[in-house]
C-alpha cells in the first residue's frame, strides 16, 4: 500500500468502523460484515468517462442512459468484466432540466409510459435492474410510478430509488407491487470536488457500519473516479464489503427494513433540486 493510500486509510479510520464493525450491523442482514453498494449513473454519453469508470476495481454496478451513442458497448464491457449493468430511466424533473432520450413524464399515457419504459429495457444489455435519472417530478406521482413498478416486476427486475425528491413514492410503489427495491443513501459527488467527496463516502462508510448497509450513487467524474480508484482498493481494510445492487438485495432478509432510516438530506448543489449533480456534465462529449 502506497504513503497515499495509507494516509487515505488513516483518513478513514476515524471512523467508528475500525473499532466497532459488527456491534451495530443490521440484525437483518445475515451477512454480518456492513456492505455497500456504489452506483456509478450517467453511462452513455461520454466513452471515455465511462470506460475510466467501468475499470474501477471491485463489484460496482453502472446504470446507462438509454439510447445514448455508447450505452450498448459500454454496457457489454461492464458484463463482459463482471460488473452489474442498470438501466437508468430519465424522468420528468421539476427544473425542466434536458431528460434526453428514452425520457418518462407525466404527459405519457400508462400504454405510452410502458411502451417507452419497455424499448428503454431492451437497449441496455444484461440489465437487472433500474434506477432514476432526475425524476423529481415524475417520482412524487403514485399513478405513474405504478405503472413503472408494473414493467420492472413483469420483467423480474428490481428498483433503484435515486431519491431525487424527499417526497418520492417511487419505493413505497415498488414495495407495494412486491418489486425487490432499495433506496439511495448518499449521493457521493453532487459536488465534484475531493474534499466534498471524501466527507460524502465517510457518512457511507458510518451508515454502513451502523444500519449494516449503504448505498450510494456517483457519477463519471474524474474527480468521482480518481476517489473510488484509491479508495476501493483499501475497503477491505475497513471491513466493509463492497456488492452489487443485486447482491445487496439477496443479503437482505426483510425488504422493508431497507427503507427504515430516511434518505440522507445532504446540502442540494445550488439550487432547490437533488438532480444537478447528475445533469449539465453528463450531455456533453
Ligand atoms: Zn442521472
Amino acid at each position: 500500500m502506497g504513503i497515499v493510500n495509507r494516509f487515505l486509510l488513516l483518513t478513514l479510520c476515524i471512523l467508528p468502523s475500525c473499532f466497532v464493525v459488527r456491534a451495530f450491523a443490521d440484525q437483518a442482514f445475515i451477512n454480518e460484515q456492513p456492505v455497500m453498494a456504489i452506483i456509478i449513473d450517467d453511462i452513455g454519453d461520454n466513452r471515455s468517462k465511462g470506460l475510466a469508470a467501468i475499470d474501477l476495481p471491485g463489484a460496482l454496478t453502472y446504470a446507462f442512459l438509454p439510447h445514448t451513442p455508447y450505452s450498448f458497448e459500454l454496457a457489454q464491457r461492464a458484463h463482459d468484466l463482471g460488473k452489474e449493468v442498470i438501466l437508468h430511466a430519465p424522468m420528468e424533473n421539476k427544473a425542466g432540466l434536458r431528460l434526453g432520450p428514452g425520457a418518462l413524464t407525466q404527459q405519457h399515457s400508462s400504454q405510452t409510459l410502458s411502451q417507452i419504459l419497455n424499448g428503454n429495457l431492451d437497449a441496455i444489455p444484461y440489465a437487472v435492474g433500474m434506477n432514476n435519472h432526475m425524476g423529481s417530478l415524475l417520482t412524487e406521482d403514485r399513478q405513474k410510478m405504478d405503472d413503472v413498478m408494473s414493467i420492472v416486476r413483469q420483467r423480474n427486475l428490481f428498483f433503484l430509488d435515486s431519491v431525487t425528491t424527499p417526497n418520492t413514492v417511487a419505493w413505497k410503489a415498488a414495495q407495494d407491487q412486491g418489486v425487490p427495491f432499495l433506496v439511495r443513501d448518499v449521493f457521493l459527488d453532487n459536488q465534484p470536488r475531493r474534499d466534498y467527496i471524501h466527507n460524502q463516502f465517510k457518512q457511507a462508510l458510518s451508515l454502513a457500519v451502523t444500519q449494516g448497509h449503504a448505498v450510494v450513487i456517483g457519477h463519471p467524474y474524474p474527480e468521482t473516479i480518481a476517489y473510488l480508484s484509491e479508495v476501493l482498493p483499501i475497503l477491505a481494510h475497513l471491513e466493509v464489503k463492497l456488492v452489487t445492487a443485486s447482491e445487496l438485495l439477496s443479503l437482505r432478509a426483510q425488504p422493508s427494513l431497507v427503507v427504515a432510516h430516511q434518505p440522507q438530506r445532504e446540502p442540494l448543489c445550488g439550487d432547490k433540486t437533488l438532480e444537478c449533480g447528475s445533469a449539465a456534465r453528463t450531455i456533453k462529449q
